[in-house]
């Protein structure tokens, strides 16, 4: 499933369009989290090394078709020349004069960020006329925007069919690594799965149990599993649709062989405003308790199955980590997560800001920088913006 990489391009006088997931947090002008950014330099500056012109473009928000001042990419091309340290010229439109005249007065090496895509309507359309005028800036596309690969957007997929495309590295990188989490991660695997809904997960959960060995399940999600096995969770969030789904799972599971964990403990509380939590055995929920965080005991358990696996895969908070009443359960697994001498990935956003408030995140062997788009590649599907990039030769 690999796919054609740049590294196998000749670039050197080329001019090439880069898609990039500049999709960042802004505020007042200035970009509060450049992970991202971060995430696309060593596309760029192989791209720069090897004597092309680099034409980034992303898009940032939901302006929905219209500019929207506030959501001009020029912060982030100001943040992007102090992490490359050389200038970055930010044109104020996409495809317009402001663009053509940037590019054409570009020289090998030279970086050119595109105004927000979605100022224009034909991107999110995956409009050809609009990707012919992105393709006539450049001589190849390099795709390097992981994060935007499920959407079939002008940028990330008309316009891959109209110049020669290669997959950036960071392209690459996520490829390989999910990739491997579903055809041929190092057993025994462990997937941890958390977060708020069943409905959420059911579609990774379904495609996992095919290639893991253990499935932790904790947070809200794990309510709807405790009540398919005819516990009370009291007023904790359940979805009343999918408990008998979140049934069949486990029975799948068991079939596939696959060792389910679910909480034997939790913390719960009258409400998620509660300034503190009781520990309770999970058969003992009363009727106006909710259940906010996974035990001490489950969080132990947890952990402790996390050190007996080659590969982690975690996606999904175990509790309200955002209330730190209810974060120790996310907490210890993260923990754990981290110190595991095994292979380590996490996707989702709400897990990642977890593991980096922890200040954890450089002891995980990869972070996906993928959100919705690393989900619908573990579930199995075909991502547009992947499927556009040729594959790679075999000799390559
Ligand atoms: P990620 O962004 O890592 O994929 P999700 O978005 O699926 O994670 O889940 C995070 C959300 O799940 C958080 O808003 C958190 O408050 C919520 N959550 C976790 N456990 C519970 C629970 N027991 N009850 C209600 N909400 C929960
Ligand atoms: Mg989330």
């Amino acid at each position: 499933m690999a796919k054609k990489s740049i590294t196998t391009a000749q670039v050197h006088g080329t001019r090439a369009l880069c898609r990039v997931d500049f999709n960042v947090p802004l505020e007042n002008g200035v970009v509060q989290d450049d992970t991202r950014i971060r995430a696309a330099l060593p596309t760029i500056t192989w791209l720069r090394e090897h004597g092309a012109i680099v034409i980034l473009c992303s898009h940032l928000g939901r302006p929905k078709g219209t500019v929207v001042d506030d959501l001009r990419l020029t912060p982030v091309a100001r943040r992007l020349e102090q992490l490359l340290g050389s200038p970055v010229t930010a044109t104020s439109d996409i495809v317009g004069d402001d663009a053509r005249r940037a590019v054409e007065s570009a020289r090998a090496g030279d970086v050119v960020l595109l105004e927000n895509l979605r100022f224009d309507p034909r991107e999110e359309a995956d409009d050809p006329a609009f990707a012919r005028e992105l393709a006539s800036l450049a001589d190849i596309y390099v795709d390097d925007a992981f994060g935007a690969a499920h959407r079939a957007h002008a940028s990330t997929h008309a316009v891959a069919t109209l110049l020669p495309a290669y997959a950036g590295l960071l392209m690459q990188r996520e490829i390989e690594v999910l990739g491997r989490l579903l055809d041929a991660p190092e057993r025994p695997f462990a997937a941890i799965i958390g977060g708020a809904k069943v409905s959420d997960k059911l579609s990774v959960l379904r495609n996992l149990t095919h290639t893991i060995d253990t499935l932790l399940i904790g947070g809200g999600m794990a309510n709807t599993f405790l009540l398919s096995q005819g516990i009370d969770v009291g007023t904790s969030l359940v979805e009343d649709d999918q408990i008998t789904t979140a049934k069949d799972m486990l029975a799948e599971a068991g079939q596939h062989g696959v060792t389910v964990m679910l909480p034997t403990d939790a913390v719960v509380a009258p409400s998620i405003d509660a300034d503190h939590g009781r520990v309770v055995d999970i058969d003992q929920i009363e009727r106006n308790d909710a259940i906010f965080d996974v035990g001490p005991a489950t969080a132990q358990a947890f952990a402790e199955a996390v050190t007996q696996h080659k590969t982690v895969f975690w996606n999904g908070p175990l509790g309200v980590a955002e209330r730190p009443a209810f974060a120790n359960g996310t907490e210890t697994v993260a923990r754990a997560v981290a110190s595991s001498a095994g292979f380590t990935v996490i996707g989702g956003g709400d897990s990642i800001a977890a593991i980096e408030a922890l200040g954890l995140a450089d002891r995980i062997d990869h972070i996906s920088t993928g959100g919705g788009a690393a989900l619908e590649f573990l579930e199995g599907k075909q991502l547009p913006g992947l499927a556009v990039i040729p594959e790679a030769n075999d000799d390559e």
